[in-house]
């Protein structure tokens, strides 16, 4: 298992986040630097160090990522117009965090590809 992460401290309220749904698996919470008008980031409370770790045992857990990202999406209003799912993995995928999260982005139309 890799190093512990910030978004541990964020789980475990040492350090503060807007959060916006928190269950037994999951928290979702306001990312610190949105890049979109609604930006917010979904974690397993489980560390998965990258995408790269996802695998039959907790590809539940992963499900429940997008499962809680479409639940918020029908909440705050954004599901008919609509979002986009991001998860970044190592390097060259822009990861910085090394414990899986999916960005969850909205409130304006997205441009595409994302280069
Ligand atoms: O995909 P990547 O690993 O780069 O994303 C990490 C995200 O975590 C960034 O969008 C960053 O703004 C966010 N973050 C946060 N709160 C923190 C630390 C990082 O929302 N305390």
């Amino acid at each position: 298992m890799s190093e512990s992460t910030i978004f541990d401290k964020i789980i475990s309220k040492e350090i503060p986040a807007e959060i916006l749904y928190e269950d037994d698996q999951v928290l979702a919470f306001k990312d610190i630097n949105p890049q979109a008008p609604v930006h917010f980031l979904v974690i397993p409370k489980v560390r998965i160090a990258t995408a790269n770790d996802i695998n039959e045992e907790n590809a539940k857990t992963v499900g429940l990522l997008y499962v809680t990202a479409a639940k918020i999406a029908k909440q705050m209003g954004f599901a008919e117009d609509g979002y986009r799912c991001v998860m970044n993995c190592n390097p060259h995928g822009g990861q910085t965090v090394y414990h899986i999260h999916l960005h969850v982005l909205a409130g304006k139309a997205l441009g595409w590809p994302p280069y």
